[in-house]
């Protein structure tokens, strides 16, 4: 059984007032899922000092490729555990289109992110060209083969999450049935690169239009481990509402 997993990816938006109105929103609240915030880098301490009053979790956005030195604006995996974060995300499709980030670096991340013991959240989606073409599988594909390159887990938690491009910000999320189709692949995917015992236990969330109305059924699934949720996640009260379905 694998514990379900809700994480909010704030991208450039938010501030303090969120901060408190989300962590106050938990306060008192019980959740079965692991739930984790991602606000921009300037909050996470603010919202460190309010976590002691609910078990939210920060997570990062994104993760330096490396460890310290001269790279300018950059923050380092080591800098995030520190401040407090659990998990981080990895090459969002946001920052493979805008950002240039590439499966070679995303591979490097992953790897930066397990030695310094947060948890890697490696973002994997078709755009809808992509969709069109009926190549889906083959982007995955090689996505997942060249991120996860190398890459051993010697027991360490590793999550996928599953970003369609065409569902990020459309109000078009996928249907939990093609959802569930591309996570089943995803997981044997997994068995391919690791092991059938590894895939089992790595969590594959849905991201891409989720909403308090189809978070039900997309967590229904078999293969749906949890959610990455971004609009929907700026509304403290929309975005507790997803996580008690989880
Ligand atoms: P939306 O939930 O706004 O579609 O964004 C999804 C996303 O990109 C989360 O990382």
């Amino acid at each position: 059984p694998r514990k379900p997993i809700v994480i909010a990816n704030w991208k450039l938006n938010g501030g303090l007032d969120l901060i408190c109105t989300s962590v106050a929103s938990f306060i008192g609240k019980h959740v079965d899922a692991q739930i984790a915030i991602c606000p921009p880098y300037l909050y996470m301490r603010d919202m460190m000092t309010f976590l002691q009053f609910s078990e939210l979790q920060i997570g990062s956005q994104n993760v330096s490729r490396y460890e310290s030195g001269a790279y300018t604006g950059e923050t380092s995996a080591q800098m995030l555990k520190q401040a407090g974060c659990s998990l981080c995300l990895i090459g969002h499709s946001e920052r493979r289109a805008m950002f240039a980030e590439n499966n070679e670096g995303c591979q490097i991340k992953v790897r930066t992110a397990l030695n310094h013991g947060l948890l890697p959240v490696l973002c994997v989606g078709e755009n809808q060209a992509e969709r069109e073409a009926n190549i889906t599988e083959e982007v995955l594909y090689k996505q997942l083969s060249e991120g996860l390159a190398n890459i051993e887990l010697n027991g360490r938690d590793l999550c996928i999450a599953y970003e369609p491009v065409w569902a990020i910000g459309t109000g078009l999320a996928a249907t939990p049935a093609i959802a569930q189709s591309v996570h089943q692949y995803i997981r044997a995917e997994l068995a391919r690169i690791f092991d059938a015992d590894s895939a089992a236990r790595v969590r594959i969330l849905y991201g891409g239009s989720v909403n308090k109305t189809n978070a039900r059924d997309l967590l229904l699934q078999e293969d749906i481990d949890g959610l990455l949720v971004g609009g929907a996640s700026l509304d403290p009260g929309h975005f507790l509402a997803i996580c008690e379905q989880a």
